[in-house]
């Protein structure tokens, strides 16, 4: 006979710093997510973590991905004829988790499901764990495939998609990083290049940098500023990067870098 195990638990707080206090407010604690539970009975659901941390720890799931641990024997299930869980079944179905108390869960489920409705069966992959297998490669009664469900609308067709538009958004939202980084690096050097120019043609031409007043407001903020206020008013791309446009980490006109562009020239010389 098989059995399918009851695992319902006292919520268990994956690696929280503190207690989770016993009221029926959500416990506003940071959850470590670099120890995240792995064994599917034993963590936290998706949805009793605080509100504000769940997307995080969503993410952070998808980056370890399904709980799927090979070992060379798994225990027996019943009496009469007693089966055990077959690791290639993580192959056919890669959504499966296998808890070290012989129970398996679907990791998309796990991810996507909020609270259960309390329909039966509906938490059997996501609270309970299911372990009846006589029941999988049962043709097209095989539980796992009954869990996947043949509409586009089952709990676990909803769960797939909400990891592909998840996965999807990471993915844009690495390349627009990734594009302003880009933009970033040359809007500096275009910065930089200017400054370099400046301090280049005020050396060869032994003039002064500094004026006595340098100031936004000073009529005459000496050779270095006015001659990039010069550049600036010719070129609208540097127009657009320097002086007041600038960032204020990333101006490139301070006596410090000044000096420093100097020195290389020195070097170099
Ligand atoms: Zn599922």
């Amino acid at each position: 006979m098989c059995n399918v195990e009851v695992m319902v638990e006292q919520p268990q707080y994956a690696s929280v710093y503190e207690e989770p206090a016993l009221t029926s407010e959500p416990p506003i604690t940071r959850i470590d997510i670099a120890h995240l539970i792995r064994d599917p009975s034993k963590s936290t659901q998706i949805w009793e973590y605080p509100i504000n941390q769940q997307d995080e720890i969503q993410r952070a799931y998808i980056n370890l991905g399904p709980y799927q641990p090979l070992m060379s024997e798994y225990p027996l299930t019943g009496e009469k004829h007693p089966r055990w869980f077959q690791s290639y079944w993580f192959k056919s179905y890669p959504w499966l988790e296998y808890s070290k108390k012989n129970i398996v869960f679907c990791f998309l489920c796990y991810l996507f499901s909020s609270k259960p409705s309390g329909k039966p069966g509906s938490n059997t992959f996501t609270i309970k764990g299911f372990n009846c297998w006589k029941k999988v490669n049962d043709g097209e009664r095989c539980a796992f495939l009954t869990h996947m469900g043949k509409g586009p609308n089952s709990a676990h067709r909803f769960a797939t998609r909400c990891l592909e538009i998840l996965k999807n958004q990471s993915c844009h939202i690495k390349k627009v990083v990734k594009r302003q980084t880009i933009q970033e690096i040359q809007n500096n050097w275009l910065r930089i290049k200017a400054s370099i120019d400046i301090v280049c043609w005020l050396t060869f031409q032994a003039c002064a940098f500094r004026g006595h007043d340098e100031c936004p407001q000073s009529e005459n903020r000496g050779n270095f500023l006015e001659m990039k206020e010069l550049l600036a008013s010719y070129n609208e791309q540097v127009g657009a990067l320097v002086l007041g446009n600038a960032p204020q980490s990333a101006k490139y006109t301070s006596h410090q870098i000044q000096k420093e562009i100097l020195h290389v020239f020195v070097r170099n010389v």
